[in-house]
């Protein structure tokens, strides 16, 4: 799909330095967006990968490292996109961690991580980049929810809670900005083979002393029915769908990609 919408406008994607983030960055970078990455890893990497985007799709790409548990950090990232391309005209909240364990086990550091992250840093975003959107009368917020913003599994109850919280402020702006050209809406994707994943495919693996290939199975034949797993290319193509002028009127849903997970 092309969306001629998407040249010349700016996509700020927390956490695009991996998996879906950089997927969901590269597919709105070939519509013409100029990205905003954000995320950990190593300094020459994110160098490189911002290099690779610019070149591949023509346009401009930038890079800040706040730390989405730090709101004095979230508000440094957001003035410098303001500063360096006049604001964020698409912005994916996409950050995430996980934490397995049962509540009563549950660190309480992690449940703290797990929220700020996951949830409170896109209340942050979002209040920080609304006001421009509104302004220039056009915008997009995406948040990554989950399947888990949907439903729930046990051990991730952090979790859950953090992605059903998102789904709540999805809906809440939506109708706040439902007059406006800003929508706001999330995408839920069910199992995607990125490193968040791979980490509780090993910790299967050797709970259980069986191969990758086998632990990898047993978690898609646990919740997703197609048996394969979702990509970050597919949910880019969401994302741009969601950009489109076809999508103006998509406000407030929680969008799951994720192979039948929840439809059982
Ligand atoms: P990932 O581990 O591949 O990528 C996570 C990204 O977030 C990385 O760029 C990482 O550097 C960044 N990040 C982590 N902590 C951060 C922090 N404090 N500040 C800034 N950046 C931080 O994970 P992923 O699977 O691509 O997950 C991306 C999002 O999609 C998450 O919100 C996750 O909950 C959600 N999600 C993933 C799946 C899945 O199956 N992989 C399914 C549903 C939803």
């Amino acid at each position: 799909m092309t969306t001629s919408t998407l040249r010349g406008k700016t996509a700020l994607v927390t956490g695009s330095t991996s998996g879906i983030g950089l997927g969901i960055a590269r597919s709105l970078a070939a519509e013409g967006a100029n990205i905003v990455f954000n995320g950990f890893g190593d300094a020459a990497e994110i160098e490189k990968l911002q290099n690779e985007v610019a070149k591949e799709f023509g346009v401009q790409c930038a890079y800040h490292g706040a730390d989405m548990s730090k709101p004095a950090e979230i508000e440094d990232m957001m003035a410098y996109a303001a500063a360096r391309f006049g604001g964020v005209d698409v912005l994916v909240n996409n950050a995430g961690i996980q934490h397995v364990a049962n509540v009563e086990e549950f660190p309480v550091e992690k449940w703290d991580a797990i929220l700020a992250i996951n949830l409170t840093s896109a209340f942050h975003t979002s209040r920080l980049a609304i006001h421009g959107m509104k302004k220039k009368g056009w915008g997009r917020i995406i948040n990554l929810a989950s399947t888990h913003g949907l439903v729930a599994s046990a051990g991730k109850s952090a979790y859950v809670a953090a992605k059903h919280g998102l789904v709540g402020l999805t809906k809440a702006t939506a109708l706040e900005l439902a007059q406006t050209g800003v929508t706001c809406n999330a995408i839920c994707p069910g199992w995607v083979l990125t490193p968040l994943v791979q980490k509780q495919i090993d910790a299967r693996a050797s709970q259980q002393g069986i191969s990758n290939d086998e632990a990898k199975r047993a978690l898609l034949a646990d919740k997703q029915p197609s048996g394969e797993f979702v990509t970050p290319e597919e949910l880019g193509g969401l994302a741009v769908f969601l950009c489109s002028d076809a999508a103006k009127q998509v406000r407030g849903v929680a969008w799951n990609m994720d192979g039948g997970w929840v439809a059982q």
